[in-house]
């Protein structure tokens, strides 16, 4: 089969030959891929930023059909009886599937808890570890636990089967949108939901002053100055870097702030003039339903950003950050936009060994901190709701607005590592089957 592969020390992906990869455990599937991302994530290992030596098939973000099974799968597998995820017992040979970027058992104490992205028998696509999926085929360990299954609506979200008609949906999205659901988008999610379910945001999402805020059958605190005014309970958040996991993450954030009911004023913030452009288009591609008539959303650069935070806010900062970058520098920039009480949410992929402030900083601002990997098989069922919901930015490729800029033969893959860490194309999709 044909495959992706990065070899040491750095800069070099090579289309080869390869074998089909084989069940080797009888828990593994094989899924043939119809589609596979490149992902900002995939240039860490590109440019030999880890202590990597071993060749391997590079991408985590894929979709595809299983055609093989592992001896665990078939009826007796049924979760009343063997007691493990219901899709050892339900998926079958052509079932069209996407998997997390990540293996997760779904089976064990960290995976029952919803923190899938940290399984201890887990393992990243596309790493030395575990093979990826930009190539024809992929072996998926755990795919009981690890696969979403697209061909069985019983294992979607309620919200979602009891709503549509679920054939005719599922008709009308294309598989590149839906390859979305195997990072970005639930990273996205993750980001936004994360940050509005923080314990110091709670006071603006239920109009009670802190600690009250916490437990809704306490008497409310009056500090002497009455309630909360709507003044108050005006969000303020500051999103840093506006890649495709960015994008995400504005469009997941003034999601859930419209299901809520609450005003804002969000900030979003590139160095980069195209990035700021692309979210520009992006916001105004999205149906009112989905971004309100009671919020502010202005696209900037970041010393602009701080003005308008500082006017915005006179000079308190912003109730939360998203930091989607993963550099000392959008995380001094994080620091800086927050106020005291703040909440930093970062989802960006940190290479720097230390973090570029010190504990007395922290201290000094009560600064919360939430840092790492999506637990993205977790996120699946709200990422798919959002990614059927906002088919007007998720829907489309090669569009101002749309966050997939092309999709071409695998066999470019090499061509298109180069002009991706450029930044010369945005986010690809590689067709492992397109022989034009
Ligand atoms: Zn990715
Ligand atoms: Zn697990």
């Amino acid at each position: 089969m044909l495959a992706a592969r990065w070899h040491p020390p750095s800069y070099d992906i090579r289309v080869e030959n390869v074998p089909v990869p084989q069940i080797e455990d009888p828990d593994d599937a094989v899924v043939k891929v119809t589609l596979a991302g490149l992902c900002g994530s995939d240039l860490h290992i590109y440019r030999g930023q880890q202590p990597i030596t071993k060749v391997h098939i590079t991408g985590h973000e894929f979709i595809g059909e299983v055609v093989k099974l592992g001896s665990n799968y078939g009826p007796n597998a049924a979760r009343s009886t063997s007691g493990r995820p219901n899709l050892y017992a339900t998926l079958s040979v052509g079932d069209k599937v996407v998997a997390p970027f990540t293996v997760n058992c779904g089976e064990c104490h960290v995976c029952r808890l919803g923190y899938t992205g940290r399984c201890p028998v887990g393992a990243l696509f596309g790493s030395p570890k575990l093979d990826g999926g930009q190539a024809q085929y992929v072996r998926v360990p755990k795919a009981g636990g690890t696969l979403y299954n697209l061909s069985s609506p019983a294992s979607w979200s309620s919200a979602l089967t009891a709503t549509s008609d679920v054939e005719t949906l599922l008709e009308n999205i294309s598989d590149s949108s839906l390859l979305l659901l195997s990072d970005i988008l639930p990273t996205g999610v993750f980001a936004a939901t994360q940050l509005l379910a923080h314990p110091k945001v709670q006071p603006m999402l239920t109009g009670r002053s802190w600690p009250s805020s916490l437990n809704p059958s306490s008497p409310t605190i009056d500090l002497g100055s009455g309630l909360l005014t709507q003044e108050d309970r005006l969000l303020t958040i500051a999103m840093i870097g506006l890649g495709p996991v960015g994008v995400c993450a504005a469009v997941a954030l003034l999601d859930a702030l419209v299901q809520k009911g609450l005003p804002y004023r969000i900030v979003a913030i590139d160095i980069n003039q195209s990035r700021r452009e692309k979210m520009e288009k992006v916001y105004e591609a999205i149906g009112s339903d989905g971004k309100g008539q009671n919020g502010e959303f202005v696209v900037q650069g970041l010393e602009e950003a701080k003005e308008t935070v500082a006017k915005w806010t006179g000079d308190v900062g912003c109730t939360g950050v998203l930091e989607v970058v993963g550099n000392n520098s959008a995380l001094t920039a994080a620091y800086d936009l927050a106020r005291p009480f703040g909440v930093i949410t970062s989802v960006g992929v940190h290479a720097p060994k230390n973090v570029p402030f010190t504990g007395q900083d922290l201290y000094n601002k009560n600064i919360s901190f939430d840092f790492g990997r999506c637990p993205a098989r977790a996120m699946f069922p709200m990422a798919f709701e959002l990614l059927v919901k906002r088919q007007d930015v998720f829907g489309k490729v090669g569009t101002e607005s749309s966050l997939i800029d092309r999709v071409v033969d695998i066999k470019q893959a090499s061509e298109m590592y180069r002009a991706f860490d450029q930044g010369q194309v945005g986010k690809v999709l590689f067709d492992p089957w397109d022989q034009a």
